[in-house]
């Protein structure tokens, strides 16, 4: 019997697949752009109809305002939660329901052609929702039994750093409390991602003292002075970039510490004017070796140093998040490489994730939280955005089959 369970859960998913898909483009449809954060509530009252259609709980959670990212008015933030299961133990599904920006309105009107399905989010992340949620309907209808349950977090905020989604649950207690695990279908191509970076971005503002070209000798050129401070940047990124995270990640390069200077600078009024103020961003992505709170130290020193010397100079900090990193040896993680082998014929590599994930907030409950998704990260975020569903009704089927196996009772117990 055992033997045959792969295929039983890829034929229950099967006789879903139209719900599926009808699933994934009405989540499309919702156009829960972030930023600012719009049709929050829609979105959640869609997810929580399709949870109670499959006769699975659904929790929706109204998030207190004082979490939200923005410091001005904003829509409400909605978590949506399920279960199935019981016992203490906790397998968490967890993902996120907002998505970037859509390049183009059409977007948000969804497109099925040769059996993939095009549309803003569809492989970051809703696409994943449906993996998740017929992943948990799949298990109850199979009646497979559970050692335990499974934990179904949907949040908003992802994309902005979780301010109204996961921070919120994590800071009430919510978040990660008896899990076992967490997996999160995020658009990792194939791969299984064990780790993530850290980020620390800040913006640097150099101030002189405005003058007409003419009497430059009046003004303090603020460009003049900012180079001075890039290049101190400059050489605090060749002592980072000789650091390599141990973590798998392919090339070579791309294990390297990261320091960018310059993504966005701005400053001056005109070519005849002595610029009073020039700004420049430093984004700095910590390996999961390196600790965030003395690497934030060393990036502040490099503006107090100038300080000291009588620069007007001010850094302004907008992103702070830590790294997080797991085993790729962590049994949860090959049960579910496992399960993949067993569905589609190929076992996942597991490596590092490049950007950030909200792994890190469950790695702050000390529990072991990977990213495996159906989705492309080549596409996601892009103008045309997709998603092969067969992948879709694949990775239904590889999460059913490795929450039955991460949760499955000991037998004689
Ligand atoms: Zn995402």
């Amino acid at each position: 019997m055992r033997d045959s369970l792969p295929a039983t859960i890829r034929r229950a998913v099967a006789r879903h697949e139209a719900r599926i898909r009808a699933f994934t483009a009405a989540l499309i449809a919702v156009p829960t752009e972030n930023p600012p954060g719009t049709k929050y509530r829609e979105c959640a009252r869609l997810i929580a109809n399709q949870l109670k259609a499959l006769s699975l709980p659904a929790e929706v959670l109204r998030v207190p305002q004082s979490y939200s990212a923005s410091a001005g008015p904003s829509e409400p933030r909605w978590c949506v939660l399920s279960s199935l299961g019981k016992g203490r133990h906790t397998l968490y599904f967890h993902g996120h329901y907002d998505v970037v920006p859509a390049a183009h309105p059409r977007q948000f009107h969804p497109v099925v052609k040769n059996g993939v399905l095009a549309g803003r989010g569809s492989a970051d992340m809703k696409g994943g929702i449906a993996v998740m949620i017929f992943a948990m309907a799949v298990i109850k209808e199979l009646r497979l039994p559970l050692d335990g349950h499974i934990g179904l977090v949907l949040v908003p905020d992802e994309e902005t750093g979780g301010a109204g989604g996961s921070r919120y649950l994590l800071e009430t207690g919510r978040l990660g409390r008896d899990g076992i695990a967490m997996f999160t279908p995020e658009p990792t191509s194939g791969l299984i991602w064990n780790a993530c970076r850290g980020a620390i971005s800040m913006r640097v503002a150099v101030r002189g003292k405005p003058a007409h070209v003419g009497l430059h000798f009046r003004g303090v050129n603020a460009f003049e002075r900012a180079i001075e401070v890039v290049q101190a940047f400059e050489m605090l990124k060749r002592r980072v970039a000789r650091r390599q995270t141990r973590f798998a990640l392919a090339p070579a390069a791309a294990r390297r510490s990261v320091l960018l200077v310059g993504g966005q600078a701005a400053g001056g009024t005109n070519f005849n004017a002595v610029p009073a103020e020039f700004s420049f961003t430093v984004d700095r992505r910590i390996n999961p070796e390196e600790s965030l709170a003395r690497e934030k130290d060393a990036l502040l020193a490099v503006v107090e140093r100038f300080r000291r010397r009588g620069f007007r100079v001010h850094a302004e900090i907008f992103q702070e998040e830590p790294a997080a990193g797991f085993s790729a040896n962590e049994p949860v993680a090959l049960a579910m490489a496992e399960s993949a082998r067993a569905i589609t014929g190929r076992a996942p590599r597991i490596e590092m994730c490049p950007g950030l994930l909200e792994i890190r907030y469950y790695a702050e409950r000390g529990v072991p939280a990977f990213a495996f998704g159906p989705g492309k990260l080549e596409v996601a975020h892009g103008p045309s955005e997709s998603i092969v569903l067969e992948n879709v009704y694949e990775f239904a089927a590889i999460y059913a089959l490795a929450a039955a196996r991460i949760l499955a009772p000991k037998s004689g117990a």
